[in-house]
């Protein structure tokens, strides 16, 4: 199995989509055989990167993989005590909730990972009922849905409705969940769901909201929630760190030594001056206190703008410089 694609590209599991595509370029960048020529460890991570990226490049292949992990977490070690769930607290009902549905009902004769109560894993969007028996026949209730909810940073300011579109099952309207040719006999069957969800202003990044009864339909018993996964994208040269958003400061090799001043725009739009210290060095960081997220504190990090082409001038300096010691 492929390495943690998340690792691989520097970001976090819940990173907005944004971000994931940011981190992507900015890396296979910098590693391109291109810019590296004749490096083998540069294309090794070249590829590492392309590999990585193919994984979560696009929102629907990242929720299979984001899926599979969640099972292999669940199933694959046999040790519940180490299950990580990308929900941060608060959520009513708890994780007991969620070991439940993965579970399927209570009393369930399946043994995890056999099919029984795997309908929330068919990665074909197929229902797929307990082994020999169709998961409508056992009394229970819909499994819980997970999804993640990608809003721009204007969006989780300002809060309002999000509209969005989720794959869910849904009782048979045929059968009313007894089981027909229609829905295979399973009661229920695969359709999307126009879902509206009512953001708070000043939503938090990787808050977990939950709609009663909207994940899927159980034939008989009563449906499963939905947990919305907050997922802000911060925007370009920032990203989410313990809640506050860490944003990249690009400053000149000149400034970076000798100090000075660096204009910013922001999460807020605001454009504020920044003094750099002398003698700062690439990841150096200052707190902007009340600049961030929803008057929260803004931590900006400096680096080193990339020089890509010097003009003869420079190089005459730049070598004065060398031959100083410098
Ligand atoms: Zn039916």
């Amino acid at each position: 199995m492929a390495d943690d694609p998340y690792r691989v590209l520097g970001v976090a599991p819940d990173a907005s989509d944004g971000e994931i595509k940011r981190a992507y370029r900015k890396l296979a960048r910098q590693y391109h055989p291109d810019r590296n020529p004749g490096d083998a460890a540069a294309e090794e991570r070249f590829k590492a990167i392309q590999a990585a990226y193919e994984q979560v490049e696009s929102p629907q292949k990242r929720r299979e993989y984001d899926e599979q992990q969640r099972m292999q977490s669940m199933f694959g070690g046999g040790d519940l005590g180490n299950i990580e769930f990308n929900f941060e607290g608060g959520a009513p009902g708890g994780i007991e909730d969620i070991i439940a549905s993965f579970f399927g009902a209570r009393g369930s004769r399946a043994p995890p990972g056999s099919g029984g109560g795997g309908v929330i894993f068919d990665q074909h969007g197929r229902v797929k009922a307990g082994s020999s028996q169709p998961s409508g026949r056992s009394a229970g209730s819909g499994k819980v849905i997970e999804a993640p909810l990608d809003l721009t940073l204007d969006e989780a300011l300002a809060g309002g409705d999000k509209q969005f579109s989720i794959s869910r099952l849904r009782r048979c309207k045929d059968c009313h969940g007894g089981g027909c040719g229609a829905c295979d006999g399973n009661g229920v069957s695969r359709r999307t769901s126009k879902v509206t969800v009512n953001v708070p202003a000043g939503a938090e990044h990787s808050s977990v909201m939950r709609l009663k009864g909207m994940g899927h339909e159980h034939p008989q018993g009563p449906p499963g929630d939905l947990l919305l996964s907050v997922r802000i994208d911060a925007d370009e040269g920032r990203r989410w760190e313990d809640g506050r958003i860490v944003q990249t400061v690009e400053i000149p090799y000149s400034t970076m030594l000798l100090g000075g001043e660096v204009s910013l725009r922001t999460p807020t739009g605001k454009l504020v001056e920044v003094k750099v210290p002398a003698e700062t060095q690439s990841g150096d960081r200052q707190r902007l206190k009340g600049e961030g997220y929803g008057g929260g504190h803004l931590d900006i990090e400096f680096e080193l703008l990339a020089t890509e082409h010097l003009t003869a001038e420079q190089r005459a300096l730049l070598k004065q410089l060398r031959d100083s010691g410098l």
